[in-house]
């Protein structure tokens, strides 16, 4: 469905970000992957990527709390797959404490990755799609991009960030062939959410199997993960052709966490 297209997507060593790149590749996409981990790891997934799908699989290891790194990513992506069709806004870290105790520099570092960093990569990638008449914008923002819990601020106030940013970007672009949308993912297990549990097992004293069935007991009904393989299926479905008049849209895949 995707042959011939090509994405970055960003934050893709790893969880949900692997989980797209592979849904993508697995369409017949073309995938610049991103973010931190052992190099030989990496070099695995990526070589992995291009066999098990047969699409060519690069790898830039852009730091996206850097503006010049966001717009070298990009760059680098046009050289080596010859464009950027698709571009998956996904990297995120997270740090959790009430305000009073947190460290300015999280704020900045929360901010520069889970928001700054599509503002860079989207303001670069942007000519190329309009020049092409075609383009699809994807931000990973959350749950958190809609309703609040505690001892997130920096989080909470980049992913609702995000969603304004997707937002505008959508209007701003919406004659021209291009899509901006945002998925807001719930808990779905991946190291960023195994940290949390390791943590709140910790804390209260408890398994972690305790720890993790309280987490999706006090946010999510159905109290299942979303899977990243179904997230990857949500954003193939936003680069296809039949989401080709969704723009601006902002979609939980929550297992009801925001219906309440
Ligand atoms: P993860 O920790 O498994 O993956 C994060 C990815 O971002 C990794 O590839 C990491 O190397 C990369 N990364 C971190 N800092 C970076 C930087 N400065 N430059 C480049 N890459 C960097 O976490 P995840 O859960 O897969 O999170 C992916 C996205 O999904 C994030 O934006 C997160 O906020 C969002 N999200 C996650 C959940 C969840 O429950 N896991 C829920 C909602 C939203």
């Amino acid at each position: 469905m995707l042959k011939g297209r090509r994405a970055i997507v960003t934050g893709s060593t790893s969880g949900i970000g692997l989980g797209i790149a592979r849904a993508l590749a697995a369409q017949g996409c073309a995938i610049m992957m991103n973010g931190f981990g052992d190099a030989a790891e990496i070099e695995k997934l990526r070589a992995g990527l291009e066999k098990e799908f047969g699409v060519q699989a690069a790898f830039n290891g852009a730091d996206l709390s850097r503006a010049a790194d966001c717009e070298q990513l990009v760059a680098d992506a046009g050289k080596r797959l010859g464009g950027v069709d698709i571009l998956v806004n996904n990297a995120g870290i997270q740090f959790v404490s009430p305000i009073e105790n947190f460290p300015p520099e999280r704020w900045d570092a929360i901010i520069a990755v889970n928001l700054s960093s599509a503002f860079h990569t989207i303001r670069v990638a942007l000519p190329g799609m309009r020049q092409r008449g075609w383009g699809r914008l994807i931000n990973t923002a959350s749950t958190h991009g809609l309703v609040a819990s505690v001892n997130k601020v920096a989080y909470i106030a980049a992913k609702h960030g995000i969603v304004g940013l997707t937002k505008v970007v959508a209007l701003e672009t919406a004659k021209s062939g291009i899509t901006c949308n945002a998925i807001c993912p719930g808990w779905a297990k991946t190291p960023l959410v195994e940290k949390q549990i390791a943590a709140r097992a910790k804390d209260e004293g408890i398994p972690i199997a305790q720890a993790e069935h309280d987490l999706l007991a006090e946010k999510q009904p159905t109290e299942r993960f979303t899977t990243v393989e179904q997230i990857g299926a949500l954003a193939v479905f936003l680069a296809s052709d039949g989401a080709a008049n969704m723009t601006g849209s902002v979609i939980p895949i929550d297992g009801g966490w925001t219906a309440q």
